[in-house]
């Protein structure tokens, strides 16, 4: 955790997951089993104090993380939450399309849970390394493949194969390890007090980005996938004409009219070479050319 002290020497720490703050936020709303299940999330920037802060995105101090908190009634709808929730992400991952590279991979839960769950980008610049077996498609990571015996938990496969992979995300059934500590309670149906069953889900949009472009490139540059593209157009003029200048613009305005994200690279003092090498290395999934021969 990254700690730090003010002025008059106090203590202070930069959170890096915010389980201790959306608990004790989210009894202000939480009375009845009526108020379940409820869920909560932020996009907002958590700290880690790294003594290596590497690898561009992929390790940083500081970094954009999704996280939501979900809370329920009973386990039962914990676990429910939860598949969906796993299926979500592998939906969202795949509009990245980082689908095909992306395992499923069994961590420590906790003393509550037997397990979490990571979603694992396999790539040679990963700083972690999981244990996958191609058959369930399902991996272990390093800290508990002891634990499992070195085999698949799912078939018993034991050739499992050693992989570089960054983890993009994970899921956590906190059940009640949270509710517990801050009395986040609520009265059921039959009038009895419980305590709240909890999930955490994070996604770390940061990092997210660089597993993209890791996954996604070649040796010109990126190749955005047209879901999570920062534009989708690339509009290029080449020359520089009234003529030129109209169609391109024209163009331009229809693109943004429609609502539909466009780069306009209208510089006058690049060649075309030079604008379409920019094209390349920045890999907008659309490109339209206006020049006197288109
Ligand atoms: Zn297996």
């Amino acid at each position: 955790m990254f700690k730090l002290k003010n002025r008059s020497d106090k203590d202070f720490s930069l959170g890096w997951t915010h389980e201790e703050i959306i608990t004790p936020l989210v009894k202000e709303f939480i009375n009845s089993y009526k108020n379940l299940p409820f869920y909560a999330y932020q996009i907002q920037d958590k700290f880690r104090d790294e003594l290596r802060a590497k690898s561009g995105l992929l390790r940083g101090v500081e970094f954009l993380m999704k996280d939501l908190y979900s809370f329920h009634a009973d386990e039962k709808d914990l676990d429910s939450y939860y598949e969906k929730m796993k299926k979500a992400y592998f939906n969202i991952f795949d509009k990245c399309g980082l689908s095909t590279k992306t395992f499923l991979t069994l961590a420590a839960g906790g003393t509550f849970s037997k397990y979490s769950h990571e979603f694992q980008t396999l790539t040679t610049s990963g700083e972690d390394e999981i244990y996958l077996c191609k058959k369930c498609k399902l991996a272990v990571n390093k800290e508990i493949i002891k634990q499992e015996k070195n085999k698949c938990p799912k078939c018993g496969n034991k050739s499992l194969s050693v992989e570089k992979a960054i983890e993009i995300g994970n899921i956590f059934q906190l059940k009640d390890k949270f509710s517990k500590v801050f009395n986040l309670n609520f009265v059921g149906k039959d009038k009895k007090e419980k305590l709240v069953f909890m999930g955490c889900y994070g996604i770390g949009l940061s990092r997210l980005m660089g597993a993209i472009v890791e996954i996604n490139h070649d040796d010109k540059g990126i190749i955005w996938p047209k879901e999570v593209a920062p534009f989708l157009v690339h509009l290029i003029q080449v020359e520089n004409n009234q003529k030129i200048n109209k169609a391109a613009f024209g163009l331009y305005e229809d693109f943004q009219k429609q609502g539909i994200e466009v780069l306009y690279d209208d510089r006058q003092d690049k060649s075309a070479g030079e604008k379409f090498v920019d094209a390349d290395l920045i890999g907008l999934p659309l490109r339209i050319v206006v020049s006197e021969r288109t």
